[in-house]
């Protein structure tokens, strides 16, 4: 017998309701779908929901807290649990509260129930890998360490920011930039990092740096019938070819196994301009003027980047054929460099006291990691890396297949868990942590 759409309706309302009486037998996972369906999609997150829903964990777990506008309506939460020994560097936990739009109706589960599937245990929601799941097991860690009586050494903030998946200008960009953050002497952050299908963790020390670039040809206009050298198309064809065989050798090399997705420089054509318009279409009997295309391009910081920029106006927009280009990243070039013309990468060597730390934590946990890696996108630690404080990217996330931004995110609740045993390791090392790192040499040296 056929099921009418509200006999389905109905089904579907049962299963959740369901989900969430099962789910509430774990008030550990009934936060966390708490938080999950709180609606904080671009473009109008509900921040101030997510504000209330953080605050009142804080105060169950008595951490002092306070709530920034860097700018009108988008609260930053910092929240802080201060350590024995105060004047050492603190360390940061970062996450960000917003979370990508979605096509609800290309999810097989409501992007904001956080609806469990009892056959196997996976959450779904949007923010349930990107990265919700992040910020509430820093707090569920926390959690477990106050009840065990953990006191820390070093003071511990955990901030909430929004905007990251906006470029996190009025969030992380301005809270990295701020007294309260200078004031906040951090040591060391942890922010997100991805998924992996594997059984092994994935670590990263940096990210590529976006650079957008816009290559404009110019020639003379012609009927559409004459063959004629120079034309802004034959121009902007030139380079588009050369830029495709630069973007399959880099491409070559990740297929070949010699490079990993962020250690290579990527470009991508974005879009395509050219042509007269005509009111049904294209005027077909003219070659335009003007022609241009546009390329994302990601650089990781141990590539040469003074070279591409070379490469880009030699090779790819040279003047000779009457090419100009622009390059640009909301309206001003990134740099893979610091000011004092550093890469910008956190060290993940025996100079960096807290990577070993992060992975003898992960071992104590009974997990395992990979090569330390480079972030193929841009996340907010960008902006603590670019003051000098070292970051790590790392979402507790293994087997678990890579579905930030993408329909159907789900994370398996087994997996939820163990992340949280995970940052209750790294949280007691760091925090345990008494030795002195360069940085806190530093800060002995201003006293
Ligand atoms: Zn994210």
């Amino acid at each position: 017998m056929p099921i009418s759409c509200t006999g389905l309706l109905r089904l579907l309302h049962l299963f959740l309701l369901l989900s969430s009486t099962l789910a509430a037998e774990d008030p550990i996972i009934s936060r966390f779908q708490q938080y999950l369906q709180i609606n904080t999609a671009h473009p109008s997150p509900n921040y101030h929901q997510a504000v209330d829903f953080i605050l009142s964990q804080a105060k169950s777990l008595s951490l002092q807290s306070q709530t920034i506008e860097f700018a009108p309506n988008k609260p930053l939460i910092l929240l802080k649990w201060t350590g024995k020994n105060p004047t050492l560097p603190s360390i940061l936990l970062n996450s960000h509260t917003d979370v990508v739009p979605v096509e609800p109706h290309k999810w097989s589960h409501p992007p904001f129930a956080a609806a469990i599937d009892s056959a196997n245990g996976n959450i779904y929601a949007r923010g349930s890998q990107d990265m919700k799941c992040v910020g509430l097991q820093y707090l569920e860690a926390v959690r477990n360490l106050k009840r065990f009586n953990f006191e820390p050494l070093r003071t511990i903030y955990i901030s909430f920011v929004p905007d990251e998946e906006i470029g996190g200008h009025d969030g992380a960009e301005k809270f990295a930039n701020s007294e309260v953050f200078d004031e906040m002497n951090v040591g060391i952050v942890l922010d997100e990092g991805l998924a992996s299908p594997d059984e092994s963790y994935r670590l990263f020390y940096a990210e590529r740096c976006p650079m957008w670039l816009v290559i404009k040809a110019a020639g003379a206009p012609g009927h559409g019938a004459k063959l004629y050298d120079n034309t802004a198309m034959e121009n902007l064809l030139k380079s588009i070819e050369s830029v495709r065989r630069f973007r399959a050798s880099q491409f070559d090399l990740v297929k070949a196994g010699l490079k990993a997705e962020g250690e290579v420089i990527s470009v991508n054509m974005v879009f395509l301009k050219a042509g007269t318009p005509s009111p049904t279409g294209y005027v077909m009997n003219l070659q335009p003027s003007e022609a241009q295309a546009g390329f994302d391009i990601r650089i990781p910081p141990i590539a040469d980047q003074a070279s591409l920029e070379r490469r880009i106006a030699e090779e790819w927009a040279p003047a000779s054929r009457n090419m100009t280009f622009e390059l640009g990243q909301f309206k001003q070039k990134m740099s893979v460099y610091d000011e004092n013309g550093r890469p910008i990468l956190t060290a993940h060597d025996g100079s960096n006291p807290w990577w070993a730390l992060l992975e003898g934590a992960i071992d104590k946990s009974n997990r395992r990691f990979g090569r330390p890696e480079i972030f193929p996108a841009s996340t907010d630690a960008r902006y603590f890396r670019l003051k000098g404080v070292p970051a790590i990217g790392f979402s507790p996330m293994a087997n678990t297949p890579i579905l930030l931004h993408d329909h159907n995110e789900f994370l398996n609740k087994e997996e939820y868990l163990k992340g949280i045993e995970v940052y209750e390791s790294i949280i007691k090392a760091f925090a345990s942590f008494a030795a002195e790192t360069e940085k806190d040499e530093a800060t002995k040296d201003e006293l």
